[in-house]
């Protein structure tokens, strides 16, 4: 069987090395003759594992000792409702920047529990690219409690380069799901960075939550327990019983990134691939980007073919090819290459190749 590569937005494809060593520990974990599916997360084995994922996820991103690393359910959108949970009382608000769906979505979510106000938002230049907004300051009113963005945006693939402030000092918060671990940040830019985990951590389900430390303590009374930020610090992100097989393999990314050389070497090479494609589309009269050069992501590139009647011919010949899930997402069209830290540049060059043939062909 020819290569496969997987292009898929999320759950994406792991590191092949992390999932042979899962596939290898499988059913005898540190020799304990059963599955680490199968342990008590309250034994040593696994409390070992779960404190040494802490120290290198803080490690990988330079986490300052005033931050707490929490493990959580629910993913991203878990993160959605604890957030204004754990920052606000009722009758608050708080700034929202809105670069497309996920940005949408978290303000849904928190308009639930608060008052929410969108203070900025991507645009269309005369070109018709898109681009994210680029002031440094974000005004927001005196009375905001915090300012939400989401760095890249999945769908979009729009991308940050710089992490806005409010204008009233109010903590800044982050929904890093599928950019966290690309590239370094400055996690002291940030009041919580969280992400769920099935882009650029392990398996769904998980969420990494990066919590600086004065402002854990607040949530409301009604906060379900699962989500609330210091009950979870207080009992080590084991208030229940955490999703263990999740944990263990973002524990083996983790692991797997300080390998490669930590997030300062998966930035040049996000970078690097990221440059092929975006290179390889912009010299095309038959593909197009649809986000201007300031905004695009790295992880998430959306192009569009010169037709959409050839939509459906390019995703059964490049699933023929072994390219993977390249359709895009519906509101966008057109197609998406997700290249998240475990694709390969093999990978990238072979869905440029393919696509090179396709506009041969089809040009
Ligand atoms: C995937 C994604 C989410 C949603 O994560 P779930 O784990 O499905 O809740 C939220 N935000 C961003 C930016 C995402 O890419």
């Amino acid at each position: 069987m020819a290569d496969i590569y997987n292009f898929c937005a999320g759950p994406a494809m792991l590191p092949a090395p992390v999932m042979r060593k899962a596939q290898q520990e499988l059913l005898d974990w540190q020799g304990l003759g059963t599955s680490v599916m199968e342990v008590s997360h309250r034994g040593k084995h696994f409390i070992e594992m779960a404190d040494k994922s802490e120290r290198d996820l803080r490690t990988l991103l330079n986490i300052p000792s005033n931050y707490k690393v929490l493990f959580m359910h629910g993913g991203g959108r878990g993160q959605f409702a604890a957030v204004p949970l754990n920052m606000t009382k009722p009758g608050d608000q708080a700034a929202f920047v809105d670069t497309g769906v996920w940005s949408k979505k978290a303000v849904e979510e928190a308009s639930r529990f608060i008052q929410t106000d969108v203070v900025a938002s991507s645009y269309q230049d005369e070109q018709g690219l898109w681009h994210v907004p680029q002031q440094s300051v974000v005004e927001v009113a005196d009375q905001a409690k915090y300012l939400h963005f989401c760095p890249n945006e999945t769908i979009e693939g729009l991308e940050f380069n710089h992490c806005p402030q409010a204008s009233n000092g109010a903590p800044v918060i982050a929904d890093m799901s599928s950019t966290i671990l690309s590239r370094p940040i400055n996690v002291s830019d940030y009041g919580i960075i969280y992400a769920g985990a099935q882009k650029n951590i392990g398996p769904s389900g998980l969420a990494v939550a990066i919590v600086r430390d004065d402002l854990v303590g607040y949530a409301r009374k009604e906060t379900p327990a699962i989500l609330n930020y210091q009950l979870t610090d207080e009992f080590d992100s084991m208030y229940n019983t955490p999703p263990t097989y999740s944990w263990y393999l973002a524990a083996l990314v983790f692991e797997w990134l300080l390998e490669q050389g930590g997030v300062a070497a998966m930035a040049q090479r996000n970078e690097a691939k990221a440059n092929i494609l975006y290179d390889y589309i912009d010299q095309s009269d038959f593909y197009r980007s649809q986000v201007a050069k300031d905004s695009r992501s790295w992880m998430n590139v959306p192009f569009q073919l010169a037709s959409d009647a050839l939509n459906a011919d390019f995703l059964v010949q490049s699933e023929a090819a072994g390219l993977r899930a390249l359709k895009g997402h519906r509101i966008v069209g057109g197609m998406r290459a997700s290249i998240y830290n475990a694709m390969p540049e093999q990978g990238v060059i072979a869905l440029v190749d393919f696509m090179k043939e396709f506009e041969r062909t089809h040009g």
